[in-house]
């Protein structure tokens, strides 16, 4: 089955085409095809396609809307242009995973796109004002130019923590807040956390149900989770995707009361404070130089910067804070995953994060710390250490494509 894979933001689309089936599910052997983005939608959008194995095309080009998004990745794709072996007409793309923000709490798992789920990603709507209503337009495009014959699935970001329990999603605030504006700790990455877990299990040959560990997804968005017996029982991030950890833009966790403070002193809306506090805090923030992690590391190395420094070890100190944290609510854990762009990329940051946990059972190997770097694959501490620490890189999109295989060919035995 060929899935195209579609993650909508306000002003972006991303894809992947990924020919996926059980059987390739079950030898790990899905195809990727192709992936490509399309970037500032609404004015002269930049485009990069790229057909697997071979280089990509980046150009300009007026985009109007989702849709007029949506409709250029589709001709591209069966274009002699892209020339892709397995896709020579719209036919060919059999299926759309769309990756969901936010499911709120009814959403547990990943579901064949109906009216009524469509309604239901349109109720979470309030919940996430900027992300939800993109994946919507995303969804009604495809609808439109590929036609209702084509099912669709939605694979929700919150989904995978919806196992947490009620004392690790609830605030101490008012109780009756909860109930009338379901305001709780939801979690995002989950699609990202999962498949993590699904590696690691699979990489150590264990049971759902054995799966013990701490997953770190540092990239530009950044979280923390505990899975224990395979199960979200606590993440970083919370009613929205900025509590938690450090992020390029993001504070992570502040004082509330920071909110108001900021707002009497810079004469700022709480509009413009929680602006602040995406978009201009976090790495950049502390930095006042970048969001991106590998030129800070290359600051702090080559010019010593303190700024740089001080970005770097408050990063690293909230990450190894949250390890602590999990450790004791899970009662212990055997490993602690890393993932995302930095978590992936930098061994320099897994060995700070990881300083000072040796009492801990945690000691990285720093031969194969720096070994895994670039998409490698694997175990980072020495061994026997009592906690290990592995890298596994993420890979959303796929896990997307087998969903997607998954809740149609359930919706065919039906
Ligand atoms: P997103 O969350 O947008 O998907 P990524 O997961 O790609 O982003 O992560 C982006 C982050 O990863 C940036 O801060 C970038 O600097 C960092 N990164 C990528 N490669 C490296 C590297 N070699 N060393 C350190 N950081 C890196």
């Amino acid at each position: 089955m060929n899935v195209l894979v579609l993650n909508c933001g306000s002003s972006s689309v991303k894809f992947q085409l990924i020919a996926t089936d059980l059987d390739l599910i079950a030898k790990n052997a899905d195809r990727k095809l192709a992936r490509g983005m399309i970037e500032r939608i609404g004015g002269e959008a930049i485009i990069t396609f790229r057909a697997e194995g071979r280089p990509p095309q980046r150009f300009a080009s007026a985009v109007r809307d989702h849709r007029a998004a949506v409709d250029q990745i589709l001709r591209w794709s069966c274009s002699t242009e892209a020339n892709i072996d397995a896709i020579r007409s719209v036919a060919d793309i059999h299926a759309v995973g769309h990756r969901v923000v936010h499911g709120g709490e009814r959403f547990t798992r990943s579901l064949l796109i109906t009216d009524e789920v469509l309604r239901g990603i349109e109720d979470c709507i309030d919940l996430a004002p900027l992300h939800n209503p993109a994946n919507i337009r995303g969804i009604m495009a495809a609808r439109e130019i590929l036609g209702p014959g084509v099912p669709q699935v939605a694979v929700f970001d919150t989904a995978f923590h919806q196992t947490l329990p009620e004392h690790a999603y609830l605030y101490a605030i008012p109780y009756q807040l909860y109930r009338r504006h379901r305001i709780r700790r939801y979690g995002f990455h989950g699609t990202s956390h999962r498949y993590v877990a699904y590696r690691y299990r699979t990489l150590r040959g264990i049971a759902r149900e054995q799966t013990d560990i701490i997953t770190l997804h540092l990239g530009n968005g950044c979280s923390a989770t505990a899975i224990k017996r395979g199960q979200s029982v606590d993440t970083s991030m919370g009613l929205t995707p900025l509590e938690g950890l450090v992020m390029g833009t993001r504070s992570g966790d502040i004082d509330p009361a920071i909110v108001d403070f900021l707002a009497a002193k810079e004469g700022l809306t709480t509009q413009e404070v929680e602006m602040l506090l995406n978009k201009q805090s976090g790495l950049l923030g502390i930095s006042g130089l970048t969001n991106d992690m590998r030129e800070l590391l290359d600051e702090a190395r080559e010019h010593d910067d303190r700024r740089a420094r001080l970005a770097i070890e408050i990063f690293c100190y909230r990450a190894r804070k949250y390890i602590g944290a999990y450790l004791a609510a899970m009662g212990g854990a055997d490993a602690v995953v890393f993932t995302g762009g930095i978590g992936e990329n930098s061994p320099d940051v897994r060995a700070r994060i990881c300083a000072g946990l040796e009492w801990m059972g945690l000691e990285l190997d720093q031969e194969q710390n720096l070994a895994h770097t670039n998409g490698r694959e694997g175990l980072i501490s020495r061994d026997g250490a009592r906690l290990a620490a592995y890298v596994i890189p993420t890979d959303e999109e796929l896990l997307i494509a087998r969903d997607t295989v998954r809740c149609v060919l359930a919706a065919e035995e039906h």
